[in-house]
């Protein structure tokens, strides 16, 4: 597929449109051997051989990231308010990067960031289940009747029950208890509204897993990786 000159290179992370342009301009960027002049030129992204400085960009396709998103992120790509997931990615990423689905603002955990529309949509897909598992602080002593309760399904006010849900108490300290929750759809504030509807209020929430991939413990906050070849076969 042919595409504009400065976009191919703004996608393989040479810089921003305008930075990438200045660099055309300074003849800084070569097709087939031959100086570009123009931005728009046309090139072949499989085909073409181009390069930057006198070194080969090799076009990947699809990148994918694990990001660990902080409270007070959006996860989204632009917003007037907040900082978005594109904030914490470096100057040089590719412009069509995305967050596969949505945490909550104050939120924080596991978001996969990538360019692959196909893989994004057959993870959110609702008939896939993919299950994602969250960690929580709740105020009060969450106990086994409210396992049971997830375990059948709460009423969330939706048309039907959410999905039966695996809640694992880790402890009660002060009034808080420590859980983790699998569920296995992507409602809107799901977490928070399940345990709304058993009386109880989240007061700290964490994604720590979505399908195969794990939210790597030395990973911090507005950090992010590559995936693992191993991470990106598991997903497919
Ligand atoms: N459930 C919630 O309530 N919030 C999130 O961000 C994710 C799941």
């Amino acid at each position: 597929m042919a595409l504009r000159l400065d976009k191919y290179l703004t996608e393989l992370g040479a810089g921003t449109r305008s930075e990438v342009k200045k660099q055309i301009k300074a003849g800084l960027v070569t097709v087939n051997g031959a100086v570009a002049k123009k931005p728009e030129q046309k090139v072949d992204e499989t085909g073409d051989e181009v390069c930057l400085r006198g070194e080969r960009l090799l076009y990947t396709a699809f990148e994918y990231y694990l990001f660990h998103k902080p409270a007070g992120c959006v996860s989204a790509t632009q917003d007037n308010m907040h900082r978005t997931v594109m904030d914490y990615l470096s100057d040089t990423a590719r412009g069509d990067l995305f967050p596969v689905g949505r945490l909550d603002l104050d939120t924080e955990g596991l978001l996969l960031i990538t360019n692959d529309g196909a893989l994004a949509h057959a993870l959110l897909s609702p008939s896939r289940h993919v299950a994602k598992t969250y960690y929580a602080r709740v105020q009060g002593v969450v106990d086994e009747t409210d396992v049971n309760l997830f375990k059948n399904g709460v009423d969330i006010g939706e048309e039907k029950p959410v999905r039966p849900a695996d809640l694992v108490i880790l402890g009660c300290k002060a009034d808080v208890s420590e859980i983790t929750l699998t569920i296995t759809e992507g409602k809107f504030h799901q977490v928070k509204r399940m345990f709304e509807a058993v009386g109880k209020k989240v007061l700290y929430l964490k994604r720590i897993s979505m399908g195969p991939l794990v939210l790597p413990e030395d990973l911090a906050p507005g950090a992010y990786r590559k995936l693992t070849a191993e991470e990106l076969a598991a997903l497919k």
